[in-house]
């Protein structure tokens, strides 16, 4: 069952997203709605889409659409068939019918319905439809949310949920769980549970909006956009539909806890649905400052900052599970609206936890996966304890889980799996899932200090993990690279430079840099520039064979080590960006270097070097960040050699493959004795592009001046054109690198970034 084209009917929200995707794992897809307008239309909403659904621009060309009218038999060429049209069970049975009647036998067809049973939607289709049939639940937006809920019927053939999961995994980089054939399935249903019950203490007017949404973000290891904020971008009128999916299909009992409030009606019949209306319970005006809403008059008010110092206190607890246990249980407003809303939560997801899913594992990872949340309800569970939990929710009669939890000491202590519950968190070995953390919990960590660790990944191949704060680089992550570098030449195959973070790395630690500065300690400064270019030419330079494995952000530092990798293995999402000039700084650990080295290899005979260099020059000089791998072979920081895997959780053991690759064909690399350089020509080209751009504005003072900088080591340094050495370029980029450390508004530009995390244009 091999996935090599796919057609998507439907081309509004979810179907023209789910096509990008697919065009993003290389498919080319056909794109289907009522007419051809339609389909059209569709994709050029996704294609202006943010955040873009598309990897690149180039993957536009692999989508092509069309009508159901006229073009509906070019899914007899498709392997997999999507249904994404209008939520209404006729008109999907309508649609799937005359599928059914033109499918390729063996093809998959699948909904990507959120709650309407797939069984149901099925009734009446052949056999060999009915085989082939399935649910597939993407969560908007399907690129960048890692839930995939695959929902298999009695009649689903068992290789077709497994070529779909797989294929989901692989080549989607989703994060799947197979779900049952229920209401809304997992996380919607869960989810919406938790939502109402926030509600229904919102409308009784004892908390404000500020204040819930204080309380259900980051405090409990939820996402920033909390409860109100995330409504409003979901929509409230999705949410509405969702809701009375549930309070139609559920037992009278159980759907009246999915009645959503009047009030919730009241906005949607106003049209106050969220963000794509301008106003839901947050409402921006012109000048962009946000009000909110009132919900005893509403209309809108200034916001109000919440002052629950409990929240306040618990910031200092880095981890998830003792911040959660401790708001919990406090004896304030804080703790008593979590026990209000989040024990019944709890409590829920333990009642329907096996009529939902096949584990707890699942439960938990579709709320991680699909809603963002650090710690699923059983692992919350566990964190508050479980008697803490029941006995908050008051109940008489706790459900079965539960009670086994209590009497197992919680539901992930349990070593055994029990009827429908397994309770591993590590996927199974071999499964090439999370390699690196199954590595440290057997024991794997072979060195360690604060900033990095070495671990041994078996079968020869050792691994650098950075796990700073952000894995900003100092001197302790350099060191572990040098040690790793030694370890892996002695003792070895071949090395591999990753974590399993949700980012590779920040960039080098700009604390210390500042604190140095200051002191004019510039020996220091040197010394600290000279031992990153020592341990990123220690990289290239290794003895066996360095694959680096950038995900998420890699900048600044974090991607010069990446740049001096044998090869990089990276993550589809990776953001990869040389962005020292944002700090008022230049590339100096080898990455100005290396893109220059690199133009230069890239160069056809006899081409003009001018155009090449100053795409170099603009990579550089714009800081400019990849927002995704193909983005980043675009911007040059990835090589065509390089590669990438769509699912994160796979980087690490895919990285190791290829390393292992590697071993057999590795000759380590010479130092490059001659790359080429134009001279003072070249700077001259360069030097009056700088002006030009100061000129017209686009460039401040200080812009113009890390410009000429720059543009001083991409000319080589010498009079004329010729060729120097990669050393002569490091001596280039640490001079320059101190002389701009000795300037205010670099400092002033670290000093800005440290504070906010954002740059400073001065
Ligand atoms: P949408 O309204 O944006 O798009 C639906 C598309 O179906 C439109 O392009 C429309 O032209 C087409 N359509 C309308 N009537 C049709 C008909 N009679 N026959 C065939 N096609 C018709 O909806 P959406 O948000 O993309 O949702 C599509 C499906 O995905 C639904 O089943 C929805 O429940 C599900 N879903 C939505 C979300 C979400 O957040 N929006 C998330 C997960 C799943």
């Amino acid at each position: 069952m091999r996935i090599r084209t796919a057609a998507v009917l439907g081309a509004g929200t979810m179907g023209a997203q789910i096509a990008a995707h697919l065009a993003n794992a290389g498919l080319p897809v056909l794109l289907l709605d009522v007419t051809a307008a339609a389909a059209a239309e569709g994709l050029e909403r996704a294609k202006t889409t943010r955040p873009d659904p598309f990897f690149t621009t180039a993957a536009h060309a692999l989508v092509q659409t069309g009508g159901f009218d006229t073009s509906l038999p070019r899914i007899s060429s498709c392997d997999w068939i999507i249904e994404a049209i209008v939520e209404r069970l006729d008109l999907k049975q309508a649609l799937l019918a005359r599928v059914d009647a033109i499918r390729p036998a063996g093809a998959i067809v699948s909904s990507n319905t959120s709650g309407i049973p797939i069984a149901a939607i099925a009734e009446g289709r052949s056999p060999s439809f009915r085989q082939h049939w399935l649910g597939t639940h993407f969560f908007n937006p399907p690129r960048y949310l890692r839930l995939l809920e695959v929902i298999p019927t009695a009649d689903t053939d068992a290789a077709v949920t497994a070529a779909i999961t797989r294929f989901a995994d692989e080549r989607l980089g989703k994060g799947v769980i197979v779900a049952r054939d229920t209401p809304n399935f997992v996380a919607n249903r869960l989810g919406l549970f938790g939502v109402m019950q926030i509600l229904r203490a919102v409308f009784s007017g004892r908390y404000t909006i500020e204040e819930v949404d204080a309380i259900t973000g980051p405090a409990i290891g939820r996402p920033k956009s909390a409860t109100f904020r995330t409504m409003d971008m979901a929509g409230i009128d999705v949410l509405m539909h969702v809701a009375c999916n549930l309070t139609e299909r559920l037992e009278p009992s159980e759907a009246a806890t999915f009645v959503a409030p009047p009030l919730l009606a009241e906005m949607v019949g106003r049209g106050w649905i969220g963000s794509k209306a301008g106003q839901g319970f947050y409402k921006k005006d012109a000048n962009g400052e946000v009000f909110t809403l009132d919900l005893s008059t509403m209309t809108y008010r200034e916001r109000r900052a919440p002052r629950l110092a409990s929240l306040e206190a618990a910031r200092t607890i880095e981890d998830h599970a003792d911040r959660i246990r401790t708001l919990f249980l406090g004896s304030d407003r804080v703790g008593q609206f979590l026990r209000e809303t989040l024990a019944p939560t709890l409590l829920y997801a333990a009642q329907v936890a096996p009529a939902i899913a096949s584990s707890i594992d699942d439960v938990d990872r579709a709320m991680q996966w699909g809603f963002g949340w650090e710690l699923g309800p059983f692992e919350t569970w566990d964190a508050i304890g479980v008697n803490a939990v029941l006995n908050a929710s008051g109940v008489t009669h706790p459900p079965s889980l539960a009670v086994e939890a209590l009497n197992g000491g919680g539901f992930r202590s349990q070593t055994a799996s029990r009827g429908q519950v397994t309770l591993s968190r590590v996927p199974p070995a071999g499964t090439g899932l999370q390699v690196l953390r199954a590595a440290k919990d057997a024991g794997k960590v072979v060195r360690r200090n604060a900033g990095a660790s070495l671990i041994d990944l078996e079968d020869g191949v050792l691994c650098v993990e950075f796990h700073s704060k952000m894995n900003a680089i100092g001197g302790d992550s350099l060191q572990m690279l040098l040690a790793g570098v030694t370890e892996a030449s002695a003792n070895h195959r071949a090395l591999v430079v990753g974590t399993e973070a949700v980012n590779f790395s920040a960039g080098a630690n700009l604390m210390l840099l500042l604190l140095e500065a200051q002191e004019g300690n510039w020996e220091e400064i040197e010394q600290m520039v000279r031992a990153f270019q020592r341990t990123t030419m220690a990289l290239k330079h290794a003895d066996v064979p360095v694959v680096v494995a950038p995900a998420g952000l890699a900048l600044g530092g974090g991607c010069e080590i990446a740049l001096h990798g044998d090869r990089v293995h990276a993550s589809a999402e990776a953001y990869m960006g040389l962005v020292e000039v944002g700090v008022g700084l230049i590339p100096a650990g080898g990455g100005t270097k290396e893109m220059l080295a690199r133009a230069m290899d890239d160069l056809p005979r006899g081409a003009d070097p001018l155009p090449h260099i100053q795409r170099v020059f603009e990579t550089l000089g714009f800081g400019k960040v990849s927002t995704s791998a193909a983005d980043a072979r675009r911007l040059g920081y990835l090589r065509d050699a390089d590669s990438w895997s769509m699912n994160r959780e796979r980087v690490i053991a895919d990285a190791k493959a290829l390393a292992l690759q590697r071993t057999s064909e590795y000759v380590k690399p010479q130092p490059r004795n001659a790359i080429p350089v134009g001279g003072e020509g070249l700077l001259a080209a360069l030097k009056l592009g700088v002006h030009l751009a100061w000129r017209a504005g686009r460039l401040s003072d200080h812009d113009a001046l890390i410009g000429r900088k720059l543009a001083g080591i991409l000319a080589g340094g010498l009079p004329h054109a010729g060729t120097v050495t990669e050393a002569q370029l490091l001596d280039l980029e640490r001079e320059a690198f101190l002389s701009l450390c000795g300037e205010r508004k670099t400092l002033e530009r670290i000093a800005h970034t440290l504070k906010t995390g954002k740059t400073l244009r001065n």
